[in-house]
């Protein structure tokens, strides 16, 4: 057998899209899904948003790469923007999610370093987590899917059961330089941290000198409902990745830090070809120009209360099927009833009823629409969730 041009790491399905539009996504053949996958939490704005592709089209023109041998006007505007909205003094861009974590992991490891403390090097991380595939990132996960034939992985990771405090308190020691975890953990199983446990994080990182690293990659830009999640907590970070709907489809991502987490990150401790081009800048900044508007994030919780309330309603009709509803906002997902495989149901979905939506886990599936969904949105989700309930 030969081998296939397109490396096969990925199990394809035999959905190939050609066009989005808005909320949906054409397929080859011209058939039309209802996308409540959204390029799993990428297209915030939906498909073909015309501020967007407007800026792309025109920032294409003008200036497309320039490598940060130069001044970046775009990024030190964009950086200045998230500056201004977040917690965060200082931002450096990436093309990815998976590159913003690597930032994190080496901007705390270098503030014990630059503290005189380069003992304390080790992050504790939790379980059903996902933070990427690099090596760094695979080794702050305790997956061993991720992991098998990989080793030896980065050392200096410590993995606690996900919401319990008590067993992250406890591992902490003398080497341990903070804690990187998901506000609200997706890939594995659309479970929101417990107030209890990210603001005992927080408070744990300030009576142990500790930083407190936020993955938003998922969670964050709004698909909660608020513009980062730990918002719905009363907390901040020390540094937080973001990336998927920062750039709506377009690569993109950032690591966010306060001044005094970044301060070893100095001249030639890092950098990236591509990250923070004038592309990917502008792109940025048409993003924040929509959801910076009045209202948006509000909208989104909305949506978000709406859609989980169409759900608790459906719920109790399927209950052979559907267990619980999990997640904040925008970033939902249904526990279903063993033996029902949250992979198959998905296909069945798909193939079926022509919803998207993503496996989460062994037996949770997500539901991650654009954040721009209206009431026919929600009205043809359940539509086509409940049919395939029943035909499942
Ligand atoms: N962290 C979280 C929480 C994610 O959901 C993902 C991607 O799904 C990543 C990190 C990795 O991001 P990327 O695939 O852009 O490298």
């Amino acid at each position: 057998m030969s081998t296939p041009a397109l490396m096969p790491v990925y199990p394809r399905c035999d959905v190939r899209p050609v066009r989005g539009e808005g909320c949906w996504l054409i397929g080859e053949r011209g058939e039309r899904y209802l996308d409540f996958a959204a390029g799993i939490a990428v297209n915030a704005l939906g498909h073909g948003h015309p501020h967007i592709t407007r800026t792309i089209a025109d920032q294409a023109a003008t200036l497309m790469h320039t490598s940060n041998l130069y001044g970046s006007p775009l990024g030190e505007k964009l950086a200045q923007r998230i500056v201004d909205h977040t917690f965060a003094d200082t931002v450096f861009f990436t093309n990815s999610g998976v590159e913003a974590i690597e930032c994190a992991i080496k901007t705390a490891r270098r503030y014990h370093y630059v503290n005189g403390n380069p003992q304390r090097h080790k992050l504790i991380t939790f379980k059903n987590a996902f933070h990427g595939r690099s090596i760094g990132a695979i080794s702050a996960t305790d997956q061993p899917k991720m992991r098998d034939g990989f080793e030896p992985l980065l050392p200096g990771f410590d993995y606690v059961k996900f919401n319990d405090l008590e067993g992250a308190l406890a591992a902490i020691d003398g080497e341990t330089a903070g804690f990187l975890v998901e506000t609200v953990q997706g890939e594995g199983g659309m479970t929101a941290g417990t107030p209890e446990f990210i603001t005992g994080l927080r408070k744990a990182c300030d009576e142990h000198g500790l930083l407190l690293i936020l993955d938003e990659i998922q969670c964050g830009y709004g698909r909660t409902g608020k513009f980062f999640a730990h918002e719905h907590y009363g907390i901040t970070p020390d540094i937080m990745t973001v990336a998927k709907g920062i750039g709506n489809g377009f690569p993109l991502g950032a690591c966010l830090a306060t001044e005094e987490a970044a301060k070893g990150m100095v001249f030639g401790t890092h950098g990236s070809t591509y990250g923070g081009n004038p592309l990917a800048m502008a792109v940025g900044m048409a993003v924040l120009d929509v959801m910076l508007e009045d209202g948006f994030f509000e909208r989104v919780e909305q949506m978000g209360d709406w859609l989980r309330a169409a759900f608790e309603q459906m719920i109790p009709n399927h209950d052979h099927l559907f267990d619980e509803i999990r997640g904040k906002g925008l970033m939902l997902g249904i526990k279903l009833k063993e033996p029902a495989v949250a992979r198959d149901f998905v296909a069945h979905l798909r193939d079926n009823h022509g919803l998207l939506t993503v496996a989460a886990g062994e037996n949770v599936f997500r539901v991650l629409p654009p954040l721009v969904i209206d009431e026919s949105h929600i009205a043809e989700c359940v539509e086509r969730l409940s049919a395939g309930a029943r035909s499942y």
